[in-house]
C-alpha cells in the first residue's frame, strides 16, 4: 500500500481529521492511502505530488552565492540564491529581486543548480510547509533561508548594493520558472 504523506501545520489537524486524513503514530505525521481523493487533500500535498504555479518568470537571473558560517557547526559554508535583475512575479513587472523559501522551480533551473547540492527541498517540512534551502556541507543543518534574506545585514538583503567581493554571481541561461516570495528592497 503505497501511502501519501501530507504537510500539515499543527493548527490544522482538525482540518486534516475531517476531511478524512490518516495519521501514522509512529511517524508522528498524516497521509492518505490511493483509494482516498486526493482532490479534498490538495493543500496538504507536498512539491512533488502538487506542483504549485510557477509564478515568478525572469529571462535575466543569476545565482548570488557566498560564504557564511554554518548555523549549527559554524564552519564556513557556502550559500546561494537566486537572484534576478528583471522578471515579473504573477505578471507584475520586478527589479533587483531574490526569490526567498523557494516551493518549486522548473527543470530549467534545477538542472543549472546541480553544482550546489546543498541548495535542496528541507527533510522535515515544518509549518511554513515544504521549500528549497541552503544545507550545511559539512553538518548537512538547514541554513533559514529568511535569515539570509530578510535583515538589512542579511548578505542577500540588498544584493545590488552589497560590498564589492562579498557576492559572486554566476549567470544563469535561458528562462527559469519558479515559485516562491520575493523580495527587494525600495530604492
Ligand atoms: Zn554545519
Amino acid at each position: 500500500m503505497v501511502r501519501t504523506y501530507l504537510y500539515v501545520p499543527p493548527e490544522e489537524n482538525a482540518a486534516v481529521r475531517s476531511a478524512g486524513g490518516r495519521w501514522d503514530e509512529r511517524l508522528k505525521c498524516w497521509y492518505i492511502e490511493p483509494g482516498d481523493d486526493p482532490a479534498r487533500f490538495a493543500r496538504w500535498l507536498g512539491v512533488d505530488s502538487a506542483p504549485a504555479e510557477l509564478s515568478i518568470v525572469s529571462d535575466e537571473a543569476r545565482v548570488a552565492a557566498t560564504t557564511v558560517a554554518c548555523c549549527r557547526c559554524h564552519e564556513p559554508t557556502e550559500v546561494i540564491c537566486i537572484y534576478c535583475d528583471s522578471g515579473t512575479a504573477s505578471g507584475e513587472p520586478l527589479e533587483h529581486f531574490t526569490v526567498v523559501d523557494i516551493l518549486a522551480m522548473d527543470e530549467a533551473l534545477a538542472r543549472q543548480l546541480a553544482p550546489w547540492p546543498g541548495f535542496r527541498p528541507i527533510a522535515a517540512p515544518d509549518l511554513h510547509g515544504p521549500r528549497y534551502a541552503n544545507h550545511c556541507l559539512r553538518c548537512g543543518a538547514e541554513q533559514d533561508d529568511r535569515d539570509l534574506h530578510t535583515e538589512p545585514d542579511a548578505p542577500f538583503f540588498d544584493i545590488a548594493h552589497a560590498a564589492p567581493g562579498s557576492i559572486r554571481l554566476i549567470a544563469l541561461t535561458g528562462q527559469i520558472r519558479l515559485s516562491g516570495d520575493e523580495h527587494f528592497t525600495i530604492e
